[in-house]
């Protein structure tokens, strides 16, 4: 499978990390309940999905993959930023 990434151009799948799915990210006043359902929980369908993947071995970007999980093609690859979709931040290190 090989997937465009909006900044480096096509690259091979291997160069990207899956993240889970594109879901919105709840809001930091939920309840803990919410939170580990949303981090741990996947529903695993098969069909047209919007995924988070990570281009960890290119530039670094969060990308909103929408992907046919049957026949693995890829309709669409936007920047996770521009999808409307929170990325996780790392915590700064001392
Ligand atoms: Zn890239």
């Amino acid at each position: 499978m090989r997937i465009t990434c909006p900044i480096c151009g096509e690259r091979d799948m291997r160069e990207f990390t899956y993240r889970g799915a594109a879901l919105p990210t709840p809001p930091l006043e939920a309840d803990v309940e919410t939170w580990v359902d949303h981090v741990h929980l996947r529903e695993n369908a098969a069909g047209v999905l919007r995924e988070l993947w990570q281009h960890t071995m290119g530039c670094g970007a969060w990308l909103v993959v929408t992907r046919n999980t049957i026949t693995h093609e890829i309709l669409d690859v936007v920047l996770a930023e521009e999808a409307g979709i929170g990325i996780p931040v790392a915590e700064e290190q001392p």
